[in-house]
């Protein structure tokens, strides 16, 4: 049945399988109705400072709350938005909202700053960097606490265009990270090139590490690389005591992984910060 079939989607499955197969299934008009019905709602990752412990920053990640199938992941619809001309008002509207969150968590006193992912798609309006900006300083929000996560594999097709306006959104004060770190095949020409404060290396290269010589030595010179670079090195996909061990002995900067914590609602986020700080010795 198609209900069969979406369960089945909604189990993490190689991108491109699901991309294929969501299409059949979500059409644009569908997606489009959810946007102007605003069913997408951010979800909220930790990342962790190893030699603090602390929080540093949650990153922002899109969930489509289906009436049907509930909670849809942002695989299976994020790929129809970035097809379609949604993509540009789609990414404003999550940085927007998340700011509007990072807002009231600053008036509640709460240290923290936040990350949305953009899609390459977005990076070729001219005006982007001023849009953004202006954007999330309409939520009374510091720019330098908002970092841009962009995936490195879309990066690169207009190379001297994506140049000009990453450099343009960083002197606006703009964190960015380039994501998924090591899935890409134009990593090395982008991080020299390209403006970035931060690393995200992949997290198929962080679980499972500590057993596989060939994953943990790309896990140490990616680690290596970006700290050479001078970059802020997070390791994502920590879902081990194990992963966490060694991500932290091969000098990483920051965690982010189902170990510390799976993406949450804010209710659930503000809960877990506080469960954190009482906790956080024993846990890690
Ligand atoms: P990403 O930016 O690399 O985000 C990390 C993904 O890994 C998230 O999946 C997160 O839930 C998942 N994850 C975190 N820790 C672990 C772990 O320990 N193990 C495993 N197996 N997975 C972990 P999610 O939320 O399904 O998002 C998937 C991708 O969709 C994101 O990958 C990002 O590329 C994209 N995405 C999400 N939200 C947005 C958005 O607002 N705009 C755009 N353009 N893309 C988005
Ligand atoms: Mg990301
Ligand atoms: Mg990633
Ligand atoms: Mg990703």
């Amino acid at each position: 049945s198609l209900t069969t079939v979406l369960e089945q989607l909604l189990i993490p499955v190689p991108r491109e399988v699901t991309r294929a197969r969501i299409m059949q299934i979500f059409d644009e008009q569908e997606v489009r109705q959810a946007l102007v019905d605003d069913r997408v709602d951010l979800f909220f990752q930790p990342k962790i400072a190893v030699l603090s412990g602390n929080v540093t920053s949650v990153e922002c990640l899109a969930r489509w709350h289906h009436a049907e199938y509930g909670y849809v992941s942002p695989d299976n619809f994020i790929p129809i938005i970035e097809q379609s001309s949604l993509i540009n008002d789609f990414t404003r509207d999550v940085l927007i909202k998340a700011s509007q969150q990072l807002d009231v968590w600053l008036q509640q006193g709460l240290d923290l700053n936040i990350s949305i992912n953009v899609s390459m798609k977005n990076l070729d309006r001219f005006n982007l960097p001023e849009i953004y900006a202006e954007a999330v300083s309409e939520c009374n929000v510091p720019i330098n606490r908002v970092t841009l996560e962009i995936t490195e594999s879309k990066l690169g097709k207009d190379f001297a265009q994506t140049l000009d306006i990453l450099t343009r959104i960083r002197l606006k004060g703009f964190g960015l990270a380039i994501d998924d770190f090591g899935t890409g095949y134009s990593s090395m020409e982008t991080l020299k090139h390209l403006p970035f404060t931060e690393l995200k290396v992949d997290r198929i290269f962080a679980h499972g590490a500590a057993e596989d010589p060939a994953t943990r030595a790309i896990l140490e010179s990616s680690i290596k690389l970006g700290r050479v670079l001078g970059l802020n090195v997070v390791v994502e996909g920590i879902e081990t005591k194990a992963d966490y061990a060694l991500a932290i002995e091969l000098g990483c900067d920051e965690v982010q992984g189902y170990f510390v914590a799976k993406p949450m609602s804010s209710d659930e986020l503000i809960k877990w910060l506080s469960e954190y700080k009482n906790t956080n010795d024993e846990r890690l």
